[in-house]
């Protein structure tokens, strides 16, 4: 006789009554000693962890990354050290500012958020669809992401805030044109690329410090919904691109993206020659001056089981990186290696990088010990500080990265939009050049109608002052979305 699996209560004990509680008589209240009752009530009001202040809404897959070119002259990392080697990771897309339950067609940039589990510990790149971003210094970054939420007294989402903010940042230029252009409502997560965005450094054999950059170029050809498609689309599936990829691969069809790298010298990059700062988030280094190179494909081949498990569970971080691949100066990048790991203890808890998606299949030892859910048999009976006379644990030297060049001696507040660094209007401008016209035409028109819900007693003021930037930008694209806004310029009054 088949032998079932028996229902029990969470520590084991089974039981029976699973759909009527224990009351005094049929009419009757019910009794406080129905512990399964408790538990099961109590369990389920415990389901939700945080969600993700941003990136909340998220898809997810594992797959393979494999080496097809040799790229050990400048990186020492593992997971690069021959052609044909392959290593495991795990692939997590997103919205950016939508909730947990909102939808994947809405026009935001896509995250983009890698877990490479290498011998020498997991290697995380946690980047977007986007090659650059909005603000390049981490303070910035909650008081541009509530502009991106819920408006603190109407709780609806508001052009006025998004509009209000990017205005007075001009910075945000070269990220607003790519999010307003078709790449901005990408058709699902298997046809967009993906990118490092920040700068970061390789290490080779020789410890030599090379700066580089993480281009993924999507094998699917690159696919984007119109301003219109994409609404439709939210109507009719909210979610779209989980959806769209989870059913191509669970049917064989396995996406994949070829991996580039750009790369620059440690000594150029500290001569302050080139005309842009290297590491500016806002800036691309342009293609003709730093041509791609090929590295690898990546390809996702397997579902995840259970999502919440494997994804809602995926904890990201820049901060997580191996030996051969380091960081730059890239002033996000440096508020980001301490704000991800501090939002991971948060949601998921001090030891959040024991759950099994997020756990070094290979090996981790140290001497943090304890904490809430500590499930990894937290070091058992070793010395739990360090120097000690008892374990085996050594430190490996072969690990130490050279020291890093800077070349001042005072630390200060420094104006990241100073003179040198404020041209924040070249790169769109290029970036407006080399689209189709059918694609400025679409990109004009969704910047109109994005900016027609700006609202207030303030909204000319906000759409003049980002107009003038637009202008700035390019002539005719200003003139247009003037025009589709029914603005009458005087460019005399344009700040
Ligand atoms: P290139 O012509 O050599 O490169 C243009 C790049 O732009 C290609 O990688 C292309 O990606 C990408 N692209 C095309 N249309 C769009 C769009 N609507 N939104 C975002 N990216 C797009 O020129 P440059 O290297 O001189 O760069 C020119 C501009 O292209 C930059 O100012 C920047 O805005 C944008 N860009 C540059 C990148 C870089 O790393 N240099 C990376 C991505 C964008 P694909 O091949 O996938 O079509």
């Amino acid at each position: 006789m088949k032998s079932h699996k028996k229902l029990t209560t969470a520590s084991g004990r089974p039981y029976v009554e699973n759909e009527n509680s224990q009351s005094v008589g049929v009419r009757g209240p019910l009794l406080l000693q129905d512990y399964i009752l408790h538990e099961k009530m109590a369990h389920f009001n415990r389901e939700r962890i945080p969600e993700r202040v941003v990136h909340a809404k998220g898809s997810g897959a594992f797959g393979t990354f494999t080496v097809t070119h040799d790229v050990t002259k400048y990186t020492k990392a593992k997971m690069f050290s021959e052609i044909g080697k392959e290593t495991k990771m795990l692939l997590r897309f997103s919205t950016v500012g939508g909730e947990k339950g909102s939808a994947d067609t809405e026009r935001d940039p896509r995250g983009f958020a890698i877990k490479f589990y290498t011998e020498d510990g997991n290697w995380d790149l946690v980047g977007n669809n986007t090659p650059v971003f909005f603000v390049k210094d981490a303070k910035k970054f909650g008081d541009f992401i509530h502009t991106q939420k819920r408006d603190p007294h109407t709780n609806m989402k508001s052009p006025t805030m998004m509009w209000d903010f990017w205005s007075l940042n001009p910075e945000s230029l070269h990220q607003v044109l790519i999010l307003m252009s078709d790449r901005g409502t990408p058709y699902g997560y298997r046809h967009m690329n993906g990118y490092g965005s920040h700068t970061y450094s390789m290490l080779d054999e020789a410890n030599q410090r090379t700066y580089v950059k993480f281009h993924f170029k999507t094998a699917q050809g690159i696919k984007n919904f119109t301003n219109e498609e994409a609404a439709q689309m939210k109507a009719k599936d909210m979610d779209f691109s989980q959806r769209d990829l989870m059913e191509n691969i669970d049917a064989g069809n396995f996406p994949q993206w070829n991996l580039k790298i750009q790369v620059m010298t440690e000594e150029y990059a500290n001569s302050q020659d080139y005309y842009l700062n290297p590491f500016d988030v806002t800036k691309v280094w342009p293609h003709a001056d730093y041509p791609l190179i090929d590295v690898g494909v990546l390809e996702l081949n397997q579902n995840p089981h259970n999502y919440f498990q494997d994804i809602e569970q995926a904890a990201f971080a820049p901060a997580h990186i191996v030996d051969g691949i380091g960081y730059s100066p890239d002033k996000m990048l440096q508020g980001r290696l301490l704000s991800y790991p501090d939002a991971h203890r948060y949601r998921l808890g001090t030891n959040y990088e024991q759950i099994p998606v997020n756990r070094c299949p290979f090996s981790t030892n140290n001497y943090e010990r304890d904490g809430q859910m500590r499930m990894d048999g937290n070091g058992g009976g070793n010395p739990n500080y360090f120097p000690n006379s008892f374990d085996d644990m050594q430190i490996d030297q072969a690990y130490k990265e050279p020291p890093l060049e800077v070349n001042s001696h005072f630390a200060d507040w420094y104006d990241r939009n100073c003179e040198g660094e404020n041209d924040h209007f070249s790169q769109p401008g290029n970036l407006f050049k080399i689209m189709t016209p059918e694609q400025q035409q679409n990109t004009i028109h969704n910047i109109v109608t994005h900016m027609s819900g700006i609202e207030g007693p303030k909204k000319n003021q906000i759409i003049n002052r980002q107009l003038s930037h637009f202008y700035r930008v390019d002539g005719r694209l200003g003139a247009s979305i003037a025009d589709g806004l029914g603005v009458d310029v005087d460019m005399e009054k344009l700040e």
